[in-house]
Parts: structure tokens; sequence; C-alpha cells
């Protein structure tokens, strides 16, 4: 099971360049006839110690992951310190991952686990790269972008039987889900209403509260592969723009995540949400610089017009006119991202990285079943910083 969480974060990380502090802990499940709790209480520890908030002291004791486990449940998500977990907006400090892959009836690991497991380090891996790089960012372009990133590895050799083109994982996965709820016409705009912001605990977004997270991922990730197409056709003349570019480029309104500017706004954490950056600065005025509209509420509008035209869906095959070609995306996927002459944007020793390392802390437990691995991935992340 390391093998492929390891496979997910090197694909990701060759892509996205190295980030910092990023801890994943494999929770191992246990089935409901063989439980024992006390093999959890390292990685809880460790855990806690990952998540502590360095204001408060407070710290998760792991309780939650653990429940989980000995359930047998898929628990797939980034935290960050100081921040309402699962849900909250990642801090900068650390992202510790959790990957526990669930068990089937039988108690025996789900089959398609090698694949689901690449794909959850994947996705994952990218949070840990958005907060780096963002901040205030909306729900639907941190889950939808990790989601268009799990597409465009969806066909590399790793995932064995499960391998897709990217155009077909648009066609067949992501684009269905996003006609299906743009098809509820109790709300004609969800990407402008609920996509920005995501309710967390008993904050209630502006947008009031939205029951379908569709809308952060498969919205999310249909947007995000719409910016990039208006992206490539409003600066034709410039060289057009690629999904590598909104991810990696690292020349000024060229890319998206490295052109985010976060401390020309006032922004309260406590009270404000992404949807209240003002245009033109922050996350906004890097996604209306990178697809070329004047905001990012004209973007929206685009992006609903193009979607349901005179009110009548498109279909995924319509859809997927926007899409890359799918050769195209899997040369650009596995160019490994370029280190050279950049600097790293927050602390983080040595210049260059150190290699990603790995270690496992076993349990006290005797049977294997319960031998609890904690993969610690300790690299920085190296890249030039456009501003
Ligand atoms: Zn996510």
């Amino acid at each position: 099971m390391r093998n492929s969480v390891e496979k997910g974060v090197e694909l990701a990380q060759s892509f996205l360049g190295k980030v910092s502090d990023v801890d994943v802990f494999m929770y191992e499940a246990q089935n409901a006839s063989a439980q024992n709790p006390s093999a959890y209480e390292e990685i809880n520890g460790l855990w806690c110690e990952a998540t502590r908030d360095e204001v408060h002291g407070y710290c998760n004791n792991g309780a939650g992951n653990q429940e989980k486990a000995m359930n047998g449940e898929n628990n797939v998500f980034a935290s960050g310190k100081m921040t309402c977990a699962p849900c909250g907006e990642p801090a900068k400090k650390s992202t510790p991952i959790v990957i526990t892959p669930g068990l089937d009836s039988s108690g025996e690991y789900y089959e398609h686990d090698t694949d689901w497991l690449i794909q959850g380090a994947i996705h994952e891996y990218s949070h840990a790269f958005q907060a780096l790089f963002g901040a205030h960012t909306p729900a639907w372009l941190m889950e939808g972008g990790a989601v268009q990133l799990e597409a465009v590895f969806s066909n590399h050799a790793s995932r064995g039987t499960y391998r897709k083109t990217y155009e077909d994982h648009f066609k067949h996965t992501i684009f269905p889900a996003a006609i299906d709820l743009y098809g509820d016409t109790s709300v004609a705009t969800w990407l402008t209403t609920y996509g920005s912001d995501r309710e967390c605990e008993n904050d209630i977004p502006p947008g009031g509260v939205n029951a379908n997270p569709d809308v952060f991922y498969n919205i999310g990730a249909a947007a995000v592969a719409f910016a990039i197409y208006k992206a490539n056709i409003n600066h034709v003349a410039d060289g057009g723009r690629t999904f590598a570019d909104f991810w990696t480029n690292t020349e000024k309104h060229k890319g998206f995540w490295h052109s985010i500017v976060v401390d020309d706004y006032e922004f309260n954490i406590d009270t404000d949400w992404p949807s209240q950056v003002p245009e033109g600065t922050g996350w906004k005025g890097a996604l209306a610089n990178f697809t070329g509209h004047d905001s990012v509420a004209a973007f929206y509008a685009d992006f609903e017009a193009w979607i349901k035209p005179g009110g009548v869906l498109k279909t995924p095959e319509e859809m997927s006119d926007i899409l890359e070609n799918s050769s195209d995306v899997d040369a650009l996927s596995v160019e490994p991202f370029n280190n050279a002459n950049s600097f790293m944007p927050r602390s983080c020793e040595a210049s260059g990285g150190p290699p990603s390392s790995f270690f496992g802390v076993s349990s006290s437990a005797t049977h294997s079943r319960f031998s609890l691995v904690v993969v610690v991935v300790s690299s920085c992340l190296v890249a030039t910083l456009a501003l």
C-alpha cells in the first residue's frame, strides 16, 4: 500500500515541484472481528503533533481517524496547522495528510486500492502545493484543481487496469457529475452561488449552505478545464496556455498558482470567505489574468453560459471539445518541474532541497495487520515565485 502512496506523491511532486512539510499518515484499517484500539496510540500521538495549533496549543487527538480505520472505512484528506480540518483552508505551516484505504465486506482491502491510493496521494499532494502558493482560495479551485490533476495522471502506466485517457476521465466521470448538478434547476448558477465557500462546522457561507460537494469537485474540475481552454484562446498571440502553465508556469501572469499575490488586500481569516476577496487581487486577480476575463464574475458567467447554452445542458461529448489533447497531456505530465534558479517562498533549509525521505514507525501491536505506518515526505519546496 505504501508503495502506491509513494508512487502518487512521486508523480505529483515531479510535476509540481517539492513542497515542504508534507507528512502522510497511513492509518491501517481493521476488520470488525479483530479490533485493537491500542495499535493506534503511536500514530495518534504523531498526528497530534502534526496538527498542533501553535497559537492555542490544541491538537487533534486522531480519534476520528482511528474510528474510521477501525471501522474499515476509506478516509483521505489533507489537514493543516491552525485550521478547522478537514474542511478548513490549510495553513501554510505544514500539510499533514491522512490516507486509510477501507476494507470490503469480507474484511479485505478493496481490490482497486492500488489505483485508488495513487489517485488519493496525487489529490492530497496537490492540496499541499496549493496551500503553499495560494491563500483564501475558493473550494472549487482547491478541489476542482486536485481532481483535474487526478485526470492528468489517469493514463499513467502505474494506474494498471484502471488506466484511462484524460479525455475519457472527464467524459465518463467529471462531466456527467457536473451536468447532473446543473440539471437541478433549483439553482441556476451553481458555480457562482456555491463554488467558492465551503461550509465549515457552524460557519455558514454568504451564499448559504450547499449540501452537494460535487459543486467543488466535479463542477470545479470542469471549471478548471474551462479556465485553461479560455486562457489558451485569449492568449493565443502569446503562445497559448496549457494545464502545465496553469499549475507550474512561474512567469508572471502566464500561470495561475505561481501568480497569486496574497497580501495586497484586507482579509480576516476568522470572518471572511474566499468569495469576498476583492476582484483584481489575490486569487481573483491571478485567475482573471490567466483566463483573460475582466473579472472572476465574468469568468463564472461565461462558464455557466457555456455549460447550459440557452438553458439546454451540453452532453459530456460536447463538453469534451474544450479539453486538451490526451496525448499532449500525457507528454506534459511527465516533464519534471525545473527547480533551477529558484528560491523558496518560506523558510526551509538547503536550496535544491533534500530528496524525499520516507520512514516507518511500527506499532506495538503483534499482528501484522495492525502495524501502522507513518510515511513522512520531508522535502523543501524549490520554486520561482513570480511576484
Ligand atoms: Zn481534496
